[in-house]
């Protein structure tokens, strides 16, 4: 079984930032407020991601880390939502098959934690350990058992700024939960949580950077049975604010061509001069009409009515643009 666990990681966990995601996104699955990431050494000696979330019975803890230990799936409903969200149960178990693991929890309600320590994949006792309530996952020498893989990790820095873009991509989607984010000690991001419009910007701010928020237009409308909001930058930004595109259809942020189309029209055709926009846009519409790659690791999307979409998007966008020229 340790085999299986360690090739069904190979396919889940590429690289630190893969690691990053999938614990991150339990943190979220927890209802976490506040969500903790320490990276040491580009995430190859150590990630630890800490949450505020509802914790793991201590019975459960053992379970949890085991292959297929899924807690989320309870109804057809789920089922489906497993089959665009990915949820199969095992990123615990493959991220503690290919590294030293230690997972702490505490549920809201309970009196004390408990930890679990799996060193390349041979679960340990659970025993009991100081933790506030909710999370903490604590991934060391990550690959130390599988050479092949940790010889294809890059350099320090470029793996943390994929962990870095990743942590930006989940805040600006989840902009009422708190994140930070630490490499070798040093506080790299300290995102607050934003409960209305002017906080969501100033946090949309620190992430794209201050020239965005200076030249940027809110974006907010619904046509058809779907609804696009976010912002948009305009090209008359002092500064650069090329390749900050991010999109998310229905929460997931997703590459697109259909959407990229729209958007570069939609700028071209108003007020565009030759520079690559920087945006943040959410797009709503059913999840019938819209088909999610359900491999983990990519963010394509097929869309019913390409065309539907296409021209709502570029509608929305042309019509807002048009308006800060006239
Ligand atoms: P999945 O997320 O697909 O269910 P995982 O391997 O990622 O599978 O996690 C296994 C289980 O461990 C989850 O279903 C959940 O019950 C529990 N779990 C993992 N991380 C957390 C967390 N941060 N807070 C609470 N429960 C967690
Ligand atoms: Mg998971």
């Amino acid at each position: 079984p340790e085999l299986i666990n360690q090739i069904a990681a190979g396919e889940v966990i590429e690289r630190p930032a893969s690691v990053v995601k999938e614990l991150v996104e339990n943190s979220l699955d927890a209802g976490a407020r506040r969500i903790e990431v320490e990276i040491e050494a580009g995430g190859a000696r150590r990630i630890c991601v800490r949450d505020d979330g509802g914790g793991i019975a201590p019975e459960q803890l053992p379970l949890a880390v085991a292959s297929h230990a899924t807690s989320k799936i309870g109804s057809f409903d789920d089922l489906e939502h497993v089959a665009t969200m990915g949820f199969r149960g095992e990123a615990l178990a493959s991220i503690a098959s290919v590294s030293r693991f230690t997972l702490t929890s505490r549920p809201r309600d309970a009196e004390a934690a408990f930890r679990v320590e799996v060193d390349g994949g041979a679960i340990g006792d659970s025993r009991p350990a100081p933790h506030p309530p909710g999370s903490s996952v604590d991934v060391r020498d990550l690959f130390y058992n599988v050479p092949a893989r940790r010889k294809f990790l890059r350099t320090e820095r470029t793996e943390f700024g994929r962990i870095d873009e990743l942590l930006k991509t989940l805040s600006l989607v989840h902009e009422d939960v708190e994140f930070r984010l630490s490499h070798n000690g040093r506080q790299v991001r300290m995102l607050r949580p934003a409960n209305d419009e002017r906080a969501a910007l100033a946090r949309v701010g620190e992430v794209l950077g201050e020239g965005f928020t200076e030249a940027s237009l809110r974006i907010d409308h619904q046509a058809a049975g779907m609804r696009l909001s976010g912002w948009v930058g305009l090209p008359t930004a002092a500064r650069s604010q090329a390749d900050q595109q991010y999109f998310y259809v229905n929460g997931r942020m997703v590459r697109d061509k259909v959407v990229a189309h729209a958007v570069r029209q939609a700028y071209a055709d108003v007020l565009f001069h030759g520079r690559h926009p920087a945006f943040v846009l959410f797009l709503e519409l059913d999840p019938a009409g819209v088909d999610v790659n359900v491999h983990p690791a990519k963010s394509e999307v097929r869309f019913r009515e390409q065309r539907l979409v296409h021209d709502f998007l570029f509608r929305t966008l042309h019509e807002a643009l048009s308006e800060t020229r006239a």
